[in-house]
């Protein structure tokens, strides 16, 4: 293979253990234009918050791309109402970008809310609403008036910041909700999910887990999400916060109005999931009763799913994966949770990495790790290659790199059908990881095919 040259103004963007050189990894960035980022746009961020709210509609004011793009984006599961895995659009096409596009939004918004009688309504700003500038916040505001149903701007002007911003706007427009509900029959022993999506029913398992824990779960923040949960959030009296990064601002606004405090949690692997579990049970800890159901629920579950681990890694021992997603926590997750599979990280990155999450990943990482921020398919494909990499761990994007270079691929992102999260998940992963590296088929597709 060629080898692929780095892009100078990219270079601090990546770290590459082995070399020796300090630690100054610069991340938190806008993306390099004409770098082809794996990142997604403000607009984006916003929409795979927001979208596993299934009894809300969701409205993309913007061109009719912007919602193809982002439509069933997760594909999360709800097990009711199904609204939100309709894309709707105002498509705005030129006459909106000469003569504004808030005639057009009132009357989809009016129509929509008619038909289908949602609890709430989203409404997407993108790119060219941004440019035009479309008051949107005051035609939500008259429709909630004359509709009587939360109608809530989201500021996610593509254009304006990265994927992180588009987090935050998505939790501002949350918060919007939150707050608004009858809280009379929350337990005190009781909390909200935040950052869980419910991609492959993994909210579905983690609530179980609280419940046999005997803490009542709220809310879930989004996965599997209602509108009138989300208003009544504020009546728990914890919240846990899962992912680094997508609902950590919510967290913050409702410790700072409504005083509940929060705790970050992950729920991938056997390691961190018992610790997101005992975290809490602590959190409670004048009900000893918790602790106890909690010693019972870890220890019965890592019984359950050790053998079949421990035969998968005698297959998978000294195999080497590449792990590239969205957020830096799920990275750490990952790198203990190969580990425990017999497996190396020799490439590690994420879309939205901070300073201190980069400390954290270089200190986890074996010594020949390459580090990355906001990473392009070049740069990804490159180290995939010379670290030799069995196996890629990503999302959609990433997916057509490692089948080019003809290794395994496990989705952990949008796409994923079975649950990854819990005690559960992580033999799941572990069987996709194992039938992914053994596949024959990598014999047949040779990487020496690939040339730059
Ligand atoms: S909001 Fe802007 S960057 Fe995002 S999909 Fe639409 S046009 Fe593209």
């Amino acid at each position: 293979m060629t080898s692929i040259p780095l892009l100078r103004e990219r270079e601090k963007q990546i770290h590459d253990k082995a070399g020796g050189a300090p630690f100054e990894m610069a991340c938190d960035r806008h993306s390099l234009a004409g770098s082809v980022s794996q990142r997604a746009c403000v607009f984006c961020g916003s929409r795979v918050v927001l979208y596993p709210i299934a009894d809300a509609l969701h409205l993309v004011h913007g061109p009719i791309g912007c919602a193809a793009y982002t439509w069933d984006i997760r594909g999360a599961l709800s097990s009711g109402p199904q609204l939100h895995r309709m894309s709707f659009s105002t498509d705005l096409g030129e006459r909106e970008v000469i003569f504004g596009g808030e005639k057009r939004l009132y009357k989809a918004l009016t129509e929509l809310i008619a038909a289908y009688r949602p609890k709430a309504a989203f409404v997407y700003s993108t790119c060219i609403v941004g440019i035009i500038g479309d008051d949107v916040a005051a035609v939500c505001r008259r429709v909630e008036k004359e509709q009587a149903i939360p109608v809530l701007p989201v500021h996610s002007e593509g254009f304006k910041g990265t994927k992180k911003d588009g987090y935050k706007a998505a939790c501002d427009a949350l918060f919007g909700l939150v707050g608004t509900g009858d809280t009379t029959d929350i337990a005190p022993v009781s909390i909200n999910i935040l950052g869980e999506f419910n991609i492959g029913g993994e909210a579905w398992l983690i609530r179980r887990y609280y419940e046999q824990m005997g803490v009542q779960v709220v809310s879930v923040l989004t996965g599997d999400g209602r509108v009138d949960d989300v208003r009544r959030a504020h009546g728990a009296t914890l919240n846990v916060v899962q992912c680094s990064g997508a609902m950590t601002f919510l967290a913050e606004q409702m410790q700072a109005r409504f005083g509940i405090p929060y705790i970050r949690a992950s729920y991938f692997g056997l390691e961190d999931t018992a610790k997101a579990l005992y975290d809490v049970a602590a959190h409670f800890s004048d009900h000893p009763d918790v602790r106890a159901r909690t010693e019972t629920l870890v220890r019965e579950a890592v019984a359950a799913v050790m053998p079949e681990l421990r035969r998968i890694r005698a297959v998978l021992e000294g195999k080497c994966a590449a792990v590239y997603v969205g957020g830096a926590f799920k990275v750490f997750s990952l790198i203990k949770a190969l580990r425990l599979i017999g497996m190396r990280v020799v490439l590690a990155g994420s879309q939205t990495g901070n300073a201190d999450d980069y400390a954290h990943m270089r200190a986890l990482c074996d010594p020949d790790t390459v580090i990355l921020d906001d990473a392009n398919p070049l740069e990804l494909s490159r180290f995939v290659v010379e670290k030799g990499a069995d196996l890629f761990i990503g999302g959609v994007k990433e997916r057509p790199i490692a089948y080019k270079l003809g290794l395994g691929f496990c989705d952990h992102n949008h796409e994923r059908k079975t649950p990854l999260a819990g005690f559960e998940g992580m033999r799941n992963f572990a069987r996709e990881v194992h039938l992914s590296v053994t596949s024959p088929v990598w014999e047949i597709v040779k990487q020496s095919s690939f040339k730059c």
